[in-house]
């Protein structure tokens, strides 16, 4: 639509939003409005952005002119020229989503230079070093970002020059040697594209921002869209700044601030500070950042203003900022500001902080904490007294807390190829850049040699809430080679290493690790999750230890206690084949009952674990040949034991062999077939149950599942074999049990009978992992073998098994609930599906109206904190 505003200056957009301006360009119309010192610069929307997409990767003229005009403001307003012979006006062109997706997308610099302009900037700059570096930079950029051509040929011309003149650093080549380095550059350039480099800034200009729209698109930032659940739709924002230059000299320079600390969220201006460097250098890691004392000691009266202008900032944005600022010949301009990401131990304790400082809101606090990232810190540390007895090979910065142990891995390909193979390995680069992220993800850890605490590692780590070490310069990486060399000694591929992310500290060898302790922050705010939340969060436990692990983490009950895993101990698998070889009921009830006391003595423990809570025992799941031997020695062995033939024993494992046991004789259809298994498993259910209230001295509420449903006759069938077993046994024990039948909804044509079940049932819990299943028609064992090709292709952007179909398998789940409620005003519905640890899902289920949410017992706090997040949200709408 030409009649559509796609390009809003910074001044006139305030007020409009994330949503089309992108974080970053909604950042800087705000900061503008402020009045906080930023170079002048306008915003093409994430509008035009999907205008760019769906026109086949090309920006409309309307568009186009839009940006003529916007830059032609930009000139008047800063009095300088685009592309022009004097007083020459080069800007940025970054990137901008409506999340942060920090390195994820291309930026470019000091564009609108040219063989002339880059004259009249050295004339007027008095510097002609300083604008044939920017040549050269935006030369390689361009070359890199807008045209696709790897930058490694040209930094290894940058590397021969620096041979060539013996020395080191790139600071200590000469306007000259830079000279020669653009016109290398630009011949490689026409060598490689085939046209000249373009003079023209418009055309610069224009093929830059289509670059950034187009980065919306590639590897990296899929990857991390899919990992933070940002949709493809949102687009990308691309914001046109004029630049400001930190390399001018000493009276010049450029640093990245938090106004908190990012890795504990103690209070104190965290930031670096770069002398005579682009924002560049720091964020790729290239130069190690100094500390921002430097500038208090070189240049006092910007340190002052600098600290002003972040205490302003935090008090005006209430939360932590993360911010990029450039002085140029001692003038303070701030780039940009933003929400900084955070580990989740800092989230925990700056929410908290903001409340006592009256910044914020319990319930705002709430909200801030990411649930995803509590996983960090449920999860292993150093044991510290072996901590004590050992010294560190080399300590870096300690970018992203935690503990990880693994062997060295040297490239992002290597760490994921070893981790599919069941390897843990930690990714060790001198430094990390977008395209490791892969990598990143599939290593225990990461430590680098380069870079400092906002280096690209260390930002994406944090992110990821995954351990990591930065700068750890004293250690000398061959990537080449795949060595690491740390004084003097030799480190490969088959070695094991230790890092420590809350310390910066590595360690030869692997490092005893122990439980994190959950107290202090956390405790505060799980507490106040607890207080705003709707949602009960049960879990899903097998064992007595999970059960009580899962307590720990505040569960408030079991929502699903699979029963199958019960029968693969050594002492049990022979009475479970046993009983699936049996070929009369006698002789399968015998084998049943050798079974029983186990089962009791689980359930008890369980029980006991809970502490009265609530427990939700599901009956037998899986196909039955699940359990019977495949090898011959094993055959052989069985055959001896239960004095049957080789022959016979085979010709029943092939009998019950299915072509999909997925959808063949599992779940409740066992029942129905072998009545004496539910009847052996509610007996143990119930007798467990009548002891452990004795023994604990409170009631127990059993809840006795059964899974796959699909007919209410089969649940009334299935139902009535453990109602008549249970009361039976009740009556004999002289107590009083108050226990309930429910059923598990896993098939869509349970789903859309409820009403019918709801009348049998005393409570539904969704199985959306085989409601996912069944309702997609693919395997949840097979899908991993082709949903990357849906994510390619752009037709699924979620693994539906790890976040909730909510048109589809959510809609069954909707009207499940409807009609279980309708039929049955007290039906009890709770989901016990992967999804019920997954908060997107669980904002879903909220919605959705569940009474609880259960999941595995890691997952617990995540729930928990998910389900307040969802009830203020969805109290707020
Ligand atoms: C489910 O299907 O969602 C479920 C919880 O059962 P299982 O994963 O054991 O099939
Ligand atoms: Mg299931």
């Amino acid at each position: 639509m030409a009649n559509k505003k796609y390009v809003y200056h910074f001044e006139e957009a305030y007020g409009l939003g994330k949503e089309l301006l992108g974080g970053k360009g909604a950042g800087l119309a705000e900061m503008t409005h402020i009045g906080i010192p930023i170079p002048e610069g306008f915003t093409v929307t994430t509008e035009a952005c999907n205008l760019y997409y769906q026109s086949k990767k090309s920006l409309p003229d309307y568009v186009v002119e839009e940006v003529y005009t916007a830059i032609k403001a930009l000139e008047k307003k800063t009095g300088k020229n685009f592309g022009g012979n004097k007083n020459p006006l080069l800007v940025s062109v970054r990137s901008g989503a409506r999340a942060s997706m920090p390195g994820m997308m291309d930026t470019i610099l000091n564009l609108g230079l040219n063989d002339i302009s880059v004259e009249a900037l050295a004339s007027e700059t008095g510097n002609r070093r300083f604008a044939m570096d920017c040549y050269r930079r935006f030369i390689l950029m361009y070359t890199n970002v807008v045209r696709g051509y790897p930058r490694l040929a040209m930094d290894k011309m940058l590397e021969e020059m620096k041979e060539k003149k013996g020395v080191h650093l790139d600071t200590e080549l000469d306007a000259k040697d830079l000279e020669k380095l653009v016109k290398e550059y630009k011949e490689f350039y026409k060598k490689v594209i085939g046209e000249d480099f373009p003079s023209d800034a418009k055309v610069q200009l224009i093929s830059a921002i289509t670059a950034v729209f187009r980065s919306w698109d590639n590897e990296r930032a899929n990857v991390y869209r899919k990992m933070h659940h940002i949709p493809y739709e949102w687009g990308t924002a691309v914001n046109v700044q004029s630049m400001v230059f930190g390399n001018k000299g000493e009276t010049s320079g450029t640093g990245v601030s938090f106004s908190r600390s990012p890795s504990t969220g103690e209070r104190q201006i965290f930031a670096e500070y770069l002398p005579n460097a682009q924002g560049e250098d720091v964020v790729a890691g290239i130069r190690t950042p100094l500390h921002i004392d430097w500038l208090q000691e070189n240049m006092p009266s910007v340190y002052k203003q600098f600290l002003d202008t972040v205490n302003r900032m935090e008090k005006h944005y209430r939360d932590m900022q993360d911010m990029e600022f450039t002085v140029e010949e001692g003038k303070l301009y701030f780039l940009q500001t933003r929400n900084g990401k955070r580990t989740a131990a800092a989230a925990l304790k700056i929410a908290c902080d903001l409340i006592d400082e009256g910044l914020i809101s319990e319930e705002e606090a709430v909200l801030r904490v990411d649930p995803s990232a509590l996983d960090s810190l449920l999860h292993m540390a150093f044991d510290q007294k072996v901590l004590d007895k050992t010294k560190p090979i080399v300590t870096g910065l300690p970018a992203s807390p935690g503990a990880a142990t693994g062997k060295l891995a040297f490239t992002a390909k290597e760490a994921d190829e070893r981790k599919a193979k069941g390897e843990k390995v930690i990714l060790v680069r001198a430094e990390t850049s977008p395209e490791d992220i892969t990598g990143m993800v599939a290593a225990q850890g990461i430590l680098t040699m380069r870079g400092g605490m906002t280096s690209h590692a260390a930002v994406v780590a944090r992110g990821m809430g995954k351990t990591c070490v930065v700068g750890a310069s004293a250690a000398v990486i061959d990537e080449e080679k795949h060595i690491l060399k740390v004084n003097g000694k030799t480190y490969g591929q088959n070695d094991v290493i230790s890092i420590d992310g809350s310390t910066g500290k590595v360690y030869e060898g692997a490092i005893a690790l122990v439980e994190p302790t959950l107290t202090g922050d956390f405790a505060r705010i799980m507490k106040l999750a607890d207080k705003f939340r709707r949602l009960e969060v049960r879990t899903n436990a097998d064992t007595p230890k999970d059960a009580k692990q899962a307590v720990e983490f505040g569960a408030q009950g079991i929502g699903l206690c699979r029963t199958e895993h019960m029968f693969f101990d050594k002492e049990r698998i022979f009475h479970m084949r046993k009983m699936i070889l049996s070929s009369t009921v006698e002789a399968r009830e015998e084998a049943l009952n050798a079974i029983l006391p186990f089962q009791e003595k689980d359930f008890y423990e369980i029980y006991l674990a809970m502490l009265g809570m609530n427990v939700t025992v599901r009956l037998l799941d899986p196909p039955l040949h699940e359990f019977l031997p495949q090898e011959e020695d094993k055959i052989v062995e069985l055959a001896k034991a239960l004095k049957l033939s080789v022959e016979a024993v085979k010709d029943r494992i092939s009998f019950l062999h299915e072509f999909n046991p997925m959808m063949g004789h599992r779940g409740c259809r066992l029942d129905v077939s072998y009545p004496e298994i539910a009847v052996m498993q509610a007996t143990a259910i119930i007798k467990a149950a009548l002891r452990a209230q004795v023994t604990l001295g409170k009631p127990i509420h059993p809840e006795i599942m059964i899974p796959l449903i699909l007919d209410v006759k089969e649940f009334r069938f299935v139902k009535d074999i453990v109602t008549e077993t249970a009361d039976k046994l009740i009556a004999a024990s002289g107590q009083k049990l108050d226990y309930h039948v429910g059923t598990m909804i896993e098939i869509p044509r349970a789903a859309l009978l409820a009403d019918e079940i709801a009348k049998e049932a005393a409570f539904f819990s969704f199985g959306t992992n085989d409601l996912t299943q069944m309702t997609y028609g693919f395997s949840r064992d097979d899908a991993t073998k082709f949903l990357p090709d849906y994510f390619e292709k752009k037709i699924f952007e979620q693994d539906p098994f790890q976040t909730i179909d909510q048109r589809g398998v959510g809609k069954l789940v909707e009207t499940a609930v409807k009609l279980g409620r309708g039929a049955n005003k007290d039906l009890h519905v709770g989901v016990c599906g992967e999804h019920g640890g997954d908060p997107v899902s669980i904002d879903f289920f909220e919605r959705a109206g569940l009474d609880y949410v259960s999941c595995s017992p890691f997952r617990v706090p995540v729930a928990r904190l998910a389900a307040a997040q969802a009830a203020l949200n969805n109290k707020k709408k």
